[in-house]
């Protein structure tokens, strides 16, 4: 019996060697480049994405400078608070985390969740 062998590209039946999967090289790295666009993004897009995204959410809800939303709010938005690129800590020990420029606090106010945004300050530059 005759293995009938197609082209993984192309989908024409190759002919030659019976270890051959493509029928030529314009072919295989097709193939190939078609695989990789297709794979998940890589972790790094993924972080770059979140961060983005966190950031044009916090300007969005941070016009005034200084501002207090709630946390829900955000998170429906997609906002993820796990992902910040610094911190900085107040005198009180209070810590912000930062995406770029915009900073966020967690804190329960009257029994709901808020995040109080501020925005980064020169005087933040210091490190302690
Ligand atoms: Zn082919």
């Amino acid at each position: 019996m005759k293995l009938k062998r197609i082209c993984l590209a192309c989908g024409k039946s190759i002919t030659g060697r019976i270890d051959k999967k493509y029928c030529d090289h314009y072919c295989k790295s097709a193939y190939h480049y078609d695989r990789t666009r297709n794979e998940e993004p890589r972790f790094y897009n993924k972080v770059d994405n979140q961060l983005k995204l966190n950031r044009k959410l916090l300007k969005e809800y941070n016009k005034a400078g200084k501002a207090t939303v709630r946390s829900q709010v955000l998170l429906e938005m997609g906002f993820n608070p796990n992902f910040f690129t610094h911190y900085w800590k107040n005198s009180k020990g209070d810590v912000y985390l930062f995406v770029y420029e915009f900073g966020f606090l967690k804190r329960i106010e009257n029994g709901k969740a808020k995040y109080v945004l501020v925005k980064w300050q020169e005087y933040m530059n210091k490190a302690k």
